[in-house]
C-alpha cells in the first residue's frame, strides 16, 4: 500500500463535466484524499476496435499511463465508451493492479443501456462506485468476498447496486481510508 496517495480524475472523451465534478466532490468526501480533476483529457478514438463496435480498455490505460505522472497519484480515466478487455463482452472498468492507473465507463452503467428511464441519481451512484473499485485495485485491492464492499467484482449493474460506495473495513485498513463506521 501506498504511504500517501492522491487521485486524479481524467476526462476521456465526451463525459459531461459535471459528472467529474460530482465524482470529485463525492470521492474528496469518502476518501479524505485529495482529488481533483485534470486539465489534460484523452481522446479514446486510439482504442477503438472495429470489429467489436468497442474501446479496448488496456490501450486507454496506456494513454493514461503516457502522461507523466507524479509519485503517489492514482489516475482515473472517466469514459462514456463501450469498455472491453478481450476475454470478456465487456468490463465497466479496468485497472493496473497496485497502480497508478486505472478507467472506468459510464457507458453501461446508465439505466437507458437497457431501455429504463434515465436516472442521473442512480447513474451517479453506481458511477461512484465502481471508480472506487477501480481506485482500489490501483491501490492493491483485489476482489473482495464481504458481499456490500466496493471491491466485489460486478458483472451487472445490478450488481453495482447491491454494493455500497465504500470499502469494508478490512479493505479500508489496507488503503489508509476512513472505515464506514467513521463515516458522517
Ligand atoms: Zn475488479
Ligand atoms: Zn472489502
Amino acid at each position: 500500500m501506498p504511504g500517501s496517495w492522491s487521485v486524479e480524475l481524467v476526462r476521456v472523451g465526451a463525459v459531461l463535466p459535471s459528472v467529474l465534478r460530482d465524482l470529485r466532490e463525492d470521492l474528496s468526501r469518502r476518501l479524505a484524499h485529495a482529488v481533483w480533476i485534470s486539465p489534460r483529457e484523452i481522446d479514446p478514438a486510439v482504442a477503438f476496435d472495429g470489429r467489436r463496435q468497442q474501446y479496448l480498455a488496456t490501450t486507454l490505460l496506456q494513454e493514461l499511463l503516457d502522461i507523466p505522472i507524479q509519485e503517489g497519484v492514482r489516475r482515473i480515466g472517466i469514459a462514456q465508451v463501450d469498455l472491453f478487455l478481450p476475454v470478456f463482452t465487456h468490463v465497466f472498468g479496468a485497472a493496473q493492479l497496485g497502480g497508478p492507473t486505472g478507467i472506468m465507463s459510464l457507458h453501461r452503467l446508465r439505466p437507458e443501456f437497457e431501455g429504463d428511464r434515465p436516472d442521473p441519481v442512480r447513474t451517479q451512484q453506481r458511477v461512484l462506485k465502481e471508480v472506487m473499485h477501480e481506485l482500489g485495485h490501483t491501490l492493491g485491492l483485489v476482489h473482495c468476498k464481504v458481499p456490500w464492499c466496493a471491491m466485489g467484482a460486478s458483472r451487472l449493474p445490478e450488481q453495482v447496486d447491491l454494493k455500497d460506495a465504500a470499502f469494508c473495513e478490512p479493505c479500508s485498513l489496507k488503503i489508509g481510508v476512513p472505515s464506514v463506521g467513521d463515516q458522517i
